[in-house]
């Protein structure tokens, strides 16, 4: 007789709904994480009243009513809006690209004439497009693709842009309308009190042990479980014994400044190649700057993120979803198949560039399969 019917492995988002769905379906649960909090790559740290994305940035947003009725249970939302500004060599820009961006590229003022300049700037590209770079140019047009993707997305990526996937910048809306949100989501906002405070809920009266590494102790977790789920690096869990799959890591340099306001945004892109890191992040104003009572918060917190390629020992951040990886993932997957008592989800443990409501949606799929 097994202690529990699921071990968890991994506290993150994927790894805490589902142990949530087995607890209320009156299962046993046992969730393990080797670092030493819970939340995944969703973790906030409180610092002076603001709550710090420490592993990057995280903006729920989702088309999803499902997902939306879900995890609102866990967590107020506020309406933060993300709306990033692009820098680049000084000059701002209005992200995603819409007719704030174009006004300022092209000096275009109606819809109209905007659509002219792409239309004439897209003629370049015949056929449909094979590369990020390719489809880029056909949607925005050449000029902006220069200024305001080509930099971003090779710093952000390490590889040049016509070796990377079009689906990647497919992730970004193009309007010709005065309309900056980053998201076409019918839905979002951050959860009020952290991200942290809401896998807390979500954990509510789970059994949860931290600085537990798995891989390390295999054998004495299994023999705990009838299942698990496993949300690690699907690589890391078959040792890498067909190769090591590629992964961008991130590095933060985070900052505590006496100041109120550093970029007056939560986050400002820097599009150009010769700057190190890709974006800025300022924390607070996620929350409109202010702290749990309303009032304004005096000091910020910034973070800059520099993107590298994945080593052993580092975070991995981003499936590198190319056609070279796809293949090896493929025959990874065919072996977790094999593994009848294992279930891998979320990013790392499907190499798939997941949000956080395509995890969430994913998660409870799988939980109405197997539960
Ligand atoms: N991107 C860009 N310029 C920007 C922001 C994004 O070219 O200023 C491109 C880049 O290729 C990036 C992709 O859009 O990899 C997706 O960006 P997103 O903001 O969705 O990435 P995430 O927030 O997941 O890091």
């Amino acid at each position: 007789m097994t202690k529990y019917d699921y071990l968890v492995v991994g506290a993150g988002l994927y790894g805490a709904i589902f142990a949530r769905e087995a607890k209320n379906r009156g299962k046993s649960v046992l969730v393990i994480d080797r670092r030493p909090q819970i939340a995944g790559n969703v973790y906030t740290k409180e610092v002076e009243g603001i709550h710090v994305h420490e592993y990057g940035a995280h903006i729920f947003h989702t088309n999803n009513k499902k997902v939306w009725d879900y995890i609102t249970q866990f967590a107020e939302f506020n309406c933060f809006t993300n709306s990033p500004v692009a820098n680049y060599k000084g000059e701002l820009y209005s992200l995603p690209f819409n007719m704030y961006t174009f006004n300022k590229m092209w000096g275009v003022v109606t819809p109209e004439e905007a659509a002219e300049k792409i239309a004439e700037q897209r003629k370049e590209i015949t056929g449909e497009p094979q590369n990020l770079e390719e489809q880029a140019i056909s949607l925005v047009g050449r000029d902006i693709y220069e200024k305001l993707i080509k930099g971003y997305t090779e710093k952000q990526w390490g590889r040049d842009c016509r070796e990377l996937p079009a689906f990647i910048i497919r992730r970004l809306p193009v309007r010709l309308t005065f309309d900056n949100n980053y998201f076409n989501a019918l839905y979002q906002g951050i959860p009020v009190g952290g991200y942290t405070k809401m896998v807390e809920n979500l954990l509510d009266g789970i059994e949860v042990r931290l600085n537990e590494d798995y891989l390390l102790k295999r054998e004495e977790y299994n023999a705990l479980a009838e299942k698990v789920i496993y949300t690690g690096p699907i690589d890391a869990f078959f040792e890498y014994r067909l190769g090591t799959l590629e992964y961008r890591s991130v590095r933060f340099e985070t900052e505590l400044l006496d100041i109120p306001n550093f970029q007056g945004n939560a986050a400002v892109n820097y599009t150009d190649r010769e700057t190190p890191w890709t974006r800025i992040i300022e924390h607070k104003w996620f929350e409109f700057g202010k702290d749990a009572e309303g009032n304004d918060l005096p000091k910020t917190v910034i973070s800059r993120e520099y993107s590298s390629e994945w080593k052993p020992g580092d975070e991995p951040y981003y499936p590198v979803n190319d056609e070279k990886n796809g293949a090896l993932y493929a025959q990874y997957k065919a072996l977790a198949e094999k593994e009848e008592n294992v279930i891998f989800g979320g990013r790392l443990g499907e190499y798939k560039y997941y949000d956080m409501d395509a995890t969430i949606a994913a998660v409870l799929q799988k939980c109405e399969e197997v539960l």
